[in-house]
Order: C-alpha cells, then structure tokens, then sequence
C-alpha cells in the first residue's frame, strides 16, 4: 500500500501515522520528498488487517493499493491454465467446449428435440433454465423441478452432462441433485450468499458476468467461490449494460484475453444473452474463440419464434448445425478444436 501524507504534515502526526501501519501488521518505509512524504507499507494486504482506514485520518491525502485484491482465482496464486472436469467433459483444455440448448425447459417433446440435435450437431454439454429469472413476474417462470426431470432424462439419453441456473439458495440442494454445472445468472453475480450456497455443494460452477459489473468485480465474485473450497468455476462474459441498444447487450470480447491473463480459470462465452438476436451469434461466437475462449454457452430451440423465452436469439436446430461447422476454420486457426 503506497500512502501519500498532505503536505506540512508535523513530524508527530508522520510519526502517529507510522505507528498505527505497525500495528496494522505492516513495515513502513518512509520517502521524504520535497514537499510530501510517501510511505510504502510494506506487508500482505489480502491476509493482514486492512490499512483503508488510513484515509481517515487528517494528514493522509490518499491510500493507493499496490496488490491485487482476489487472490485464489488469480494466476499468480495458480499460473497454468485450470480444467475443469464435468463428467469426463473438460474445460479449458484445447477442445472448445460447446454447451447449448433452450433458453428455458418448456416441454419434454422441445428438450429432447433440441437435445437429440445439438448432440449430434457436436455439443458437449446441454443447457436448460428449468427455474428462469425474468424480468417481468408475469413472464414464463420455468418448469421448476419438472424441468429439472426433463433434464436428467435428456442426460441419459444423450451422455450431455447438464447446466442449468441456481436462482435461489432454497433451491441448492434440489439443483445439485440434477445438475453437472450451477449456473449462475448475471442478475445474481454479487449474491454472496447464493455464491457461497453454490461453492459448497462442490460441483462446477459457471459464473455469468453480471449486467454493470467490472472485471474486477466479477473476478473477487469468483474469489467467493474458491475461498469456499470449490475450484470448479469458470466465467462467463454474456454482455453488460451499455448505453448501445442495437443490441439487448454490449458482448465485452476484450473481457476473455483479460480475464485468461489474470486467472487461471477457464473463459466462457454467451452470445445468445450477449447480443439478444440470433443473427448475431454465429459472427460472436466466431469472435469469442479467436479470443481465447474456452466453450461457448449458445441458445438452441426447435421453434424459436414460440420460444416462452428469448425468442429473438435462440438458435433453430439447422442454424445450430450450420454455426458448428462454421466454428471449425476457425478452431483450427488458433490451435484448438
Ligand atoms: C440464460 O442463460 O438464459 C440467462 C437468463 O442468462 P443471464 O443470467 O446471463 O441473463
Ligand atoms: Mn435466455
């Protein structure tokens, strides 16, 4: 930590100053310039006491922190890649990853319809929301725990391991009793508490970037994870909030190089939330595995234009099968499969 005392500071309140950073558990080096004093406090600011509270005092101009403040997710803490196991399924090696499937579980007859079709099209794991958050409570809300059933049979009968949104901490044991992969939804990104809920049942967790959130937010999100014991995470930049409204979302790309660079989790990305119209998601996903991304989470439904929801973006089976052949070029390009 760098903290900058005002000028005219008295040798005795330097010296209350120096004191107080050696109580906090830190070495203080003092410089002495012309018309300030700068003090280095030298020490861990993740594992001491915190020396924020310094900008209270009256002689200090400003506190600057010089680490980093997440840690486990951080590549420093972990520098080669991490995979993550689902099932025999890894991510974040040298196989783009695909997850794909409906928006939301609407029937038995559309999931394993969309199922049966991505499987074959080369999809690895298969999406479903059966608990949906939606903006407007008179909106479809999902299947529940119906939806969930759906998604176990669409497990055996295709191999796909299965993710689907944890939207609430009362619904933690029920989702991880059917899921591969908790999903957690950009409008939950800072809910502590669901993070923590989600950690602890150890399996594989997804974390969407949330709607206004910075990549350090999202990245000390993602350190609630880890330091609950759970090293299966894995990000998922979908599109945050601009003042753009060609799109239903701004899709950050240059997130993915960023976040590969400070972390040692893999990347993920959703163009279906990210640009809200299905046009689009062919060109983003193109686009996201140039990037460096490690799978790609995409909207597939047999019928979009009566989807319950997102009808806009979610892919027809033929467009599906299109976009991954037209993945493979560029798969190829950057080394990957
Ligand atoms: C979804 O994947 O259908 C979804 C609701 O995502 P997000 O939380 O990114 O809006
Ligand atoms: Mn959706």
């Amino acid at each position: 930590m760098i903290i900058v005392l005002k000028a005219q500071t008295t040798k005795k309140d330097e010296t209350a100053v120096l004191q107080e950073i050696r109580r906090l558990g830190y070495k203080p080096h003092v410089m002495r310039g012309v018309a300030r004093t700068v003090i280095g406090a030298i020490g861990d600011e993740r594992s001491n006491k915190s020396l924020e509270s310094l900008i209270a005092w009256s002689q200090v101009e400003s506190v600057t922190p010089v680490q980093k403040r997440f840690k486990l997710v951080s590549r420093e803490a972990h520098p080669p890649d991490s995979n993550i196991d689902v099932r025999g399924t890894v991510i974040g090696g040298r196989k783009v990853q695909v997850m794909a499937g409906p928006c939301s579980v609407e029937s038995e007859k559309q999931l394993m319809a969309t199922a049966e079709a991505v499987a074959k099209a080369g999809a690895t794991i298969l999406r479903g929301g059966a608990f949906k958050p939606r903006t407007s409570p008179y909106e479809f809300q999902g299947l529940g725990e119906k939806g969930l059933k759906l998604l176990a049979k669409a497990r055996r009968e295709t191999g796909l391991p299965v993710i689907t949104e944890l939207l609430s901490e009362d619904h933690t044991e029920l989702i991880a009793e059917y899921a591969d992969i908790l999903q957690i939804g950009a409008r939950n990104a800072q809910n502590f508490q669901l993070l923590i809920a989600a950690a602890k049942t150890g399996k594989p967790v997804l974390l969407k970037r949330g709607l206004s959130m910075k990549i350090e937010e999202w990245l000390l999100a993602g350190e609630y994870v880890l330091a609950n014991g759970n090293r299966n995470l894995l990000f998922c930049e979908r599109g945050i909030r601009t003042f753009e409204t060609y799109t239903r979302n701004t899709l950050d790309l240059g997130a993915v190089p960023i976040v590969k660079n400070q972390s040692h989790l893999p990347v993920v990305v959703d163009p279906s939330q990210g640009g809200g119209r299905a046009d689009l998601v062919s060109a983003f996903c193109k686009g996201a595995v140039a990037m460096g991304a490690d799978a790609l989470l995409i909207e597939v439904h047999p019928n979009p234009k009566e989807a319950l929801s997102d009808s806009a973006q979610q892919l027809s089976l033929e467009a599906f099968g299109r976009l991954m052949e037209d993945l493979k070029p560029i798969t190829a390009a950057v080394g990957r499969e």
